[in-house]
Parts: C-alpha cells; structure tokens; sequence
C-alpha cells in the first residue's frame, strides 16, 4: 500500500452564499495525519468537522493555506486530477449512497469497473470486502432488503474494494443503533490494521472512549485538541 502522508498548514474555508453573505466555516487550521493513523473527528454540530473532509476529498477548495495528500496539492489541484486524487481514498458519509436497483456484489462491482478492473481480479476482491464486512451471506440482497448497519457495512466493502491507503468516514454510524454502529467501527478499525489511514468524524462518544485513538477535535473552525489516545470530551 503506498504511503499517503496528509498535511495542512493554515488552512481557511469560506463559503460565499449569495451577494454579500458568507460563512467561515475553518481558519487556519494546520494538521498532520500519516499513513496508518486512525483519526477520530469530533466536535459540536456546524464545528467544521464535515468541510475539513470535504477539502480532502476535494469537494471544497481551501480558501486560504495549503494542503497535500500524498503527492497531490489540494490548492493547485486541476479539475481533471481529481479523480486519480479520489482513486487514493474510499469515502463513506452518512446515508449510505448504494444504487437501488443492484445487488450488494453489484454496487461493489460497479466501484471496481469504474476504475477499469478486470473482471477475473474483481470476482477474486469482491468476497475478500465482504468477508472483512462480515457481509458474504448477503451477496444477493438488494439495499432496500437490508437493514441501516448493514448497508453501512456495504458501502465500506464497497469504499476498500480498490485497497485505498485512505479511508474518510463522516459520521458513518450517525443513523445506527449503538450496537450495530459497533459493528461498523470495528471494520474501520480492521481496515487500519490492514494499513489504512482512517479518518472518522463522529459524534459516537461510547466508541471514541472505548477506542482510545487519535482524537482531534475542532471548535468553530478552529483544532481545539490533537491528543493521542484521546476521550470524546463532551457531553454525550
Ligand atoms: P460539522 O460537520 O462539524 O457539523 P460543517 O463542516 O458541516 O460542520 O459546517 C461548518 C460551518 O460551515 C457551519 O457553520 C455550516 O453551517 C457552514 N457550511 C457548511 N457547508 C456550507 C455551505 N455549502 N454553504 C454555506 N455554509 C456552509
Ligand atoms: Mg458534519
């Protein structure tokens, strides 16, 4: 797995909404993750916690500062790089994002294809995903057949299939049941054994406690905390 290393230095977010009014929503944030950290975001609601994912994956450009992932600088990235960017990471969010109308194998087939696999190696990657998901009995079951963990859990096989060295996950178990959304987090936390860097924001305080990783915590835009084996820190 090639190394990705993450740094920001001073990095600002405005978001401009209509003429005159626009939202700050980081200043000057600075942050270094490197290859096989397992990082906890958290912090309260409209903190910035989804904006600095977003720069990462490039749905946001910072406004002010510099970013790199891997070779790639995030400041300077043109449109078309995008995707080969993308290629380095699998992005879980939410509300699970499967295509309705394809299996649990297909969906993850289609994320093979898209990057040009050949069928033989993506017939040989798709059950080693859904093992580590702990999803192989459901191979043929449509998204609407299965419950919210459980699409969850697809949509991370479907996130790793390509062996990113980088996995971003917003609030991937906000929707679930704290006993299924410990499920969820123990296969990020295998994905990191297996080498990947993993950068979860969450609200999920039973889990950050438990886990003692990595805990970064931004306050209106700004790193309030950067600690270890850090705790939640806030009220549940
Ligand atoms: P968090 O994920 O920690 O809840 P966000 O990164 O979503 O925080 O939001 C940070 C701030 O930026 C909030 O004040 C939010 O309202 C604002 N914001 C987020 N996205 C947009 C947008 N597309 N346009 C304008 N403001 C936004
Ligand atoms: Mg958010």
């Amino acid at each position: 797995m090639q190394a990705v290393t993450i740094e920001l230095s001073h990095v600002g977010v405005t978001y401009k909404s209509g003429q005159a009014n626009s939202v700050s929503a980081l200043g000057d944030v600075s942050l270094c993750i490197p290859q096989g950290d397992f990082v906890f975001l958290v912090g309260p609601t409209g903190a910035g916690k989804s904006t600095l994912l977003k720069l990462l994956y490039q749905d946001v450009r910072p406004t002010t500062g510099a970013i790199t992932v891997g070779e790639f600088d995030l400041a300077h990235l043109r449109q078309r790089e995008v995707p080969k960017l993308r290629r380095r990471m699998g992005i879980v969010l939410q509300d699970y994002g499967l295509l309705p109308q394809r299996t649990v194998w297909e969906n993850i087939a289609f994320a093979c294809q898209v990057l040009g696999q050949r069928r033989r190696d993506i017939r040989v990657r798709i059950p080693e995903v859904l093992d580590l998901v702990g999803m192989t009995h459901r191979c043929d079951a449509f998204p609407t057949e299965l419950s919210g963990g459980e699409q969850q859990r697809v949509a991370i096989a479907r996130a790793l299939v390509n062996h990113p060295p980088l996995l971003l996950a917003d609030e991937p178990t906000g929707n679930l049941d704290p006993e299924t959304g410990a499920g969820v987090m123990q296969v990020l936390l295998e994905a990191n054994r297996r080498g990947a860097t993993v950068i979860c924001a969450t609200h999920d305080k039973t889990a950050v406690d438990r886990l003692r990783r990595r805990v970064v915590a931004v306050e209106k835009g700004q790193i309030a905390r950067d600690e270890p084996e850090g705790m939640y820190g806030y009220e549940a």
